[in-house]
């Protein structure tokens, strides 16, 4: 039996008409940039979040640094964040000129904890950003409260967390900004790039749009040297139509969570969650000595798996300039070597999830 990592190809396969009719609407009207679609999925989007403002961008990676730069954080400042992330976290802070300060993570959850916040406050530190890691929310309440201690904005990295609920309420919508991807993998992905910040504050929203569209309040005209990350119109008319399916498409990974949490206990750690939240698998990881081996052996039996991540940021050649070494972040590093993601996905059926199970407990129960 063959099982995919992700199977884009299912998903599509029930949109393909709706998807097709809305693209080719956007051809006929021609407003590829920033049309109609834009505006209706910005306020959809905002709406489903429980936001008041969303503002396209090109990316995860652009929406993030938007958040950053509306909030007027650049060069002399520090932003906290987990060492344990996808590096376009840290990249949206250099991309501001600001220093990120990282931070190890909660050995369960995988995710920034307050306590670890609270120790990296700086005189320089402006904000601090979590980051929803697999989809599982952070302690909002105890990053909220240090960040209102030391006085920080709190910039969410929820591109893992399309949907996810921290205490009922959904991730991204209770910072003082957030950025989403729509990278086609994630949760919610398009048809291509995408990206969107999301804030409650008018005035950020405004600051937001502006950088993002070459800083022109009317063609021609730059208030601020911005740049240019736009949502494409024909990527909004696709994510339009899959906004209606998130809610179920996040059931389904739970539900497939679930089963193999079933399967999995006492042959791997399976994912912790947390009691606040309603985690999203936007990954299914779990943690395993015999990670290669299992890795492996899954291959050999046709089922795709995933590391998130193999090298921690704050070991990657890019972040040399940041000055960390071997040893600082001693959870995330661990996790490195011993963290492993099998299928997930809406599709995903409940043989496929037997299958992937059978071949981890039967490798497992050889390797002791
Ligand atoms: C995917 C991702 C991003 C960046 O999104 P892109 O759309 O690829 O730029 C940022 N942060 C995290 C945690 C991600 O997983």
């Amino acid at each position: 039996m063959k099982v995919p990592f992700v199977d884009l190809r299912a998903q599509h396969e029930g949109l393909r008409s709706e998807i097709e009719a809305a693209t080719a609407a956007v051809i006929e009207r021609g407003d590829f940039i920033l049309g109609e679609a834009v505006e209706r999925f910005e306020a959809e989007y905002a709406e489903y979040l429980g936001v008041a403002h969303a503002v396209g961008a090109g990316n995860g990676l652009d929406a993030l640094s938007l958040a950053l730069r509306a909030h007027d954080i650049g060069p002399g400042d520090e932003v906290i964040a987990p060492a344990n992330t996808f590096i376009a976290t840290v990249l949206a802070i250099m991309a501001t000129g600001a220093r990120p300060s990282l931070v190890d993570v909660d050995p369960e959850t995988y995710n920034i904890t307050a306590a670890a916040v609270a120790a990296a406050v700086g005189p320089r530190t402006r904000a601090v950003m979590p980051v929803h890691l697999f989809g599982q929310p952070c302690d909002m309440a105890g990053i909220m409260a240090e960040a209102v201690r030391h006085n920080l904005l709190v910039i969410e990295d929820a591109a893992q967390a399309h949907g996810a609920r921290y205490k009922g309420r959904r991730a991204g919508s209770i910072g003082d900004a957030a950025g989403f991807s729509f990278y086609p993998s994630k949760n919610l992905g398009a048809c291509g790039d995408g990206g969107i910040a999301v804030t409650n504050d008018a005035q950020v929203a405004r600051k937001m749009r502006l950088l993002g569209n070459y800083g022109q309040r009317e063609k021609y005209y730059h208030a601020i040297a911005g740049v240019n990350t736009r949502l494409d119109t024909i990527q909004a008319a696709v994510l339009r139509i899959k906004l209606r399916r998130l809610d179920d498409w996040n059931a389904a990974r739970r539900a497939h969570a679930a089963v193999y949490d079933s399967l999995l206990r006492g042959i791997v750690r399976t994912p912790a969650v947390s009691p606040d939240v309603e985690h999203i698998y936007h990954l299914y990881v779990i943690e395993t000595d015999v990670r290669d081996t299992l890795r492996q052996v899954l291959q050999e039996n046709g089922v795709a798996s995933g590391i998130h991540y193999p090298v921690p940021v704050h070991l990657q050649d890019a972040c040399a300039g940041l000055g960390y070494r071997h040893g600082d972040f001693p959870v995330t590093e661990a996790a490195a070597a011993r963290m492993l993601s099998l299928p997930m996905f809406a599709e995903l059926t409940t043989a496929q999830i037997q299958h992937v199970s059978e071949v981890l407990a039967r490798t497992v129960g050889a390797a002791v």
